[in-house]
């Protein structure tokens, strides 16, 4: 029999984030509540609390719309102002399996729970198998919202049946709510693939597969802008800059360990002529090949690779995300081989100073140091060598502790040959990401079995310093895109300066103006439609050009420009020589105006 159980609790003596969470919860199984009351077929999922809400995931005989929401809203404002209590039961297995035979999804729950501790929560009519945690009643429901619907595996697993997910926003006061809401708006306002799209930088094509961006003229300029910048940063930093294919034959990663460790994340083999071929998920194996093709002397190292390395790495599909998580990628990538551990630690601070340089120009200033861990029981993703693990992690922690740097330490984020150090930053959407790493590795070097010749014409093993600096060109510019929204600074702006004629005989000269910028290599346009010069103007601030150049009778007969910003002021009436000054310094400093 099912036997009632007392579950009563005094929201006020529980801390705020406990009563959110019994709170959120609790509107969870009123909003399942009123699903069957709309689709009265519907299979239940779960409905569990999250950071801002609640969701809960059904399988229905029907897509939902945005109408469904409203109604399913009001549904539930109508329970909760019938303050139904919730009741807790406990049950016996056999009820529960008669209780749940139409609902698979919780016959599939049933299974994990132990015979004594099977439980049922009932409020008006609804009843959900629940361990609990709810509110006394529905009327201790505060503030909500359906927020959103969104698809999600049963489970998580994409072997599984697709569900319809309704996610929910609560919060205790209107404000809280209002908050949230504006800061959603804020993340939208932000999000590198709408920009992306509006400024035509980037696309995705069906066609072309999912994660395999498409990098518009306006985009490739920005990224050529960026490489051109780090690659000769990173050549007056001591790299030797490389090129390597992205294909090698199979037998290249069985030995880098890649196929033992990585083989998930990278595309299928290729096949011809009885060789096998992989496309590279990582750059390292190609530049250990360079190093092991030539005996070097202890006084050559550190030698510094670098390569903007293009790889492929099969991400899942519930992960590839616009360009911050693609399946083909373009990694400012660098192994700096080294002959101790001194040296190692050397380097290691020296990447994290240059990466603080070149950060510093980008205008990227906040961000969070990782200590990435492996973990000593994963031997399937990890290789499995203690002594190596602690040497490298206390190498690692010991930099990050001499430069005095606040790091946080993150378990089972290493790469699989080694710890790393990461730098973290939160995207539009407030997700944390990785741009730069440093990696210590010991033993890549013992699996190529490198060399190199010591002071007194010995043989000793080498240190590979794995990092990349500005991640890869996907993630670096969705960053930036996020960052700047879209308004960028003058030396990537796709398009510098728009010369805007006033009326049409203005044009050729403002064709005169756009070839002398051009000829100081600025990227101009001339807008020679027959539009009013305000909408010119509008056209250009939208595209987020820099500067917009008016040119009229006055000035054409004066040989000036009337200068104006995009975010909207009136710079006055400038000489052409004076124009082209400013423009090439801002340009020539990559100023953060
Ligand atoms: P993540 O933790 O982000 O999956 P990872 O641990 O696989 O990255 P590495 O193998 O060290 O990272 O790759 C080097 C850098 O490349 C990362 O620090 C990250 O900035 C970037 N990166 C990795 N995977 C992707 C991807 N799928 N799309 C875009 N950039 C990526
Ligand atoms: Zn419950
Ligand atoms: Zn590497």
């Amino acid at each position: 029999m099912s036997e009632p159980l007392d579950s009563h609790v005094d929201l006020a003596s529980v801390s705020k984030d406990e009563r959110l969470a019994l709170m959120r919860h609790s509107a969870a199984h009123v909003l399942a509540e009123a699903m069957l009351d709309l689709i009265p077929d519907a299979e239940l999922g779960i409905g569990p609390p999250i950071d801002t809400g609640f969701y809960y995931d059904f399988r229905l005989s029907r897509p939902l719309t945005q109408e469904d929401l409203g109604w399913l809203e009001e549904r539930m404002r109508q329970s909760i102002a019938s303050q139904h209590a919730f009741q807790m039961s406990k049950v016996t297995r056999s009820e529960a399996e008669t209780r749940w035979k139409q609902q698979p999804f919780k016959l599939d729950l049933l299974k994990d729970l132990e015979d004594n501790n099977i439980t049922h929560c009932t409020h008006a009519e609804f009843t959900d198998l629940c361990r609990g945690g709810h509110v006394n009643h529905t009327g201790e429901i505060p503030v909500f919202k359906l927020m959103s619907i969104a698809g999600a595996y049963w489970r998580g697993s994409e072997k599984n049946p697709q569900l319809q997910r309704i996610y929910g926003a609560l919060f205790e006061t209107e404000e809280e709510l209002a908050a949230y809401e504006a800061q959603l708006e804020e993340a939208r306002r932000r999000d590198h693939r709408r920009i992306g799209r509006d400024l035509k930088l980037f696309d995705l094509y069906d066609e072309v597969g999912p994660g395999h961006v498409v990098w518009l003229p306006a985009g490739a300029t920005i990224r050529r802008e960026l490489e051109r910048w780090v690659e000769d940063l990173e050549i007056e930093h001591g790299y030797d800059h490389v090129i390597t294919p992205v294909i090698a034959k199979r037998e290249l990663y069985i030995r880098s360990g890649h196929w033992d460790h990585y083989q998930d994340a990278m595309y299928p083999i290729m096949e011809r002529e009885g060789e096998q071929y992989c496309l590279r998920p990582m750059n390292c194996p190609h530049h250990i090949m360079i190093l092991a093709s030539e005996q070097h002397s202890y006084r050559e190292y550190p030698i510094r690779i670098a390569e903007l390395g293009n790889m492929h790495r099969w991400e899942k599909s519930g992960q590839v995300s616009g360009m911050s998580r693609v399946r083909i990628m373009t990694l400012n990538d660098a192994h700096i081989f080294c002959t101790d551990v001194e040296m190692v630690e050397r380097e290691v601070e020296g990447v994290l100073r240059l990466m603080e340089h070149a950060y510093g120009v980008l205008g990227l200033t906040d961000y969070t140091y990782r200590l990435s861990l492996g973990d000593p029981n994963n031997h399937e993703k990890y290789v499995d060598n203690p002594p190596m693990w602690e040497a490298g992690e206390a190498l690692l922690r010991r930099v990050l502790q001499r430069l005095e740097l606040d790091f946080y330490e993150a378990p089972d984020e290493a790469a699989f040959y080694g710890p790393k150090i990461d730098v973290q930053f939160q995207t539009a959407a407030g997700k944390d990401e990785s741009l730069v790493t440093v990696q210590v590795d010991f033993h890549l070097p013992t699996q190529f079995e490198l060399e190199y010749v010591t002071e007194d014409g010995g043989r000793a093993r080498p240190i590979i310093v794995h990092r990349g600096l500005l991640s890869t060109m996907e993630r670096m510019v969705a960053l930036l895109i996020e960052q700047y929204e879209g308004a960028f600074p003058l030396w990537l702006a796709p398009t510098q300066a728009a010369i805007i004629p006033i009326a049409d005989r203005h044009v050729p000269y403002a064709e005169e103006v756009a070839a002398r910028l051009k000829s100081h290599r600025l990227r101009v346009e001339v807008d020679t439609r027959s539009e009013r010069m305000n909408a010119k103007i509008r056209t250009a601030q939208l595209r987020k050009i820099p500067y917009m150049f008016v040119v009229g009778d006055r000035e054409e007969e004066a040989q000036t420009a009337s200068l104006r910003v995009r975010g909207g002021g009136n710079l006055g009436v400038m000489s052409l020589d004076d124009i082209v000054t400013k423009l090439v310094h801002e340009r020539d400093t990559k100023a953060l105006t």
